[in-house]
């Protein structure tokens, strides 16, 4: 039986070259082949959340169509890059704030250095979101 599969990456699809033996596979190799960099969202800009869908589809000899039979998927955080400290300087976070924000709570960090502050919300899964910005006021 011929089937392939079929990856969405943020609403883009692509046919999944790689001969992958389940959807399992399928999404594994999406996950490895993922580039970040195609995302690098700006500092201040916050986490970027990225979208991964694989589907399974079978060849269908009757109609001559491919059938889809299986999907799985995934979301990806991205998280921003961390600005640069005062020249010469490297951050040294200092915790300032805890606050509630929608489902969790946003722990807001300083620089002692040069006054950036940064925020986050540690999830279990390990994805949560992180923010970074100007001194605070
Ligand atoms: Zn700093």
């Amino acid at each position: 039986m011929r089937k392939r599969y079929r990856l969405i990456e943020c609403h883009n699809e692509y046919l999944v070259t790689e001969e992958p033996r389940s959807l399992e596979e399928a999404l594994e190799l999406a996950r490895r082949n993922f580039d970040p960099r195609l995302y690098s969202p700006e500092a201040g800009e916050g986490t970027c959340w990225v979208d991964l869908v694989v589907y399974e589809d079978h060849w269908d000899p009757d109609n001559e169509e491919w059938r889809q039979v299986g999907e799985t998927g995934c979301t990806l955080a991205v998280h921003p890059r961390e600005p640069r400290c005062a020249p010469g300087r490297q951050h040294e976070w200092r915790h300032v704030k805890v606050a509630g924000h929608g489902a969790g709570l946003v722990y807001t960090e300083a620089c002692s250095k040069c006054g950036r502050y940064r925020g986050f919300n540690p999830l279990p899964s390990g994805d949560g979101f992180l923010t970074h910005g100007a001194a605070l006021g």
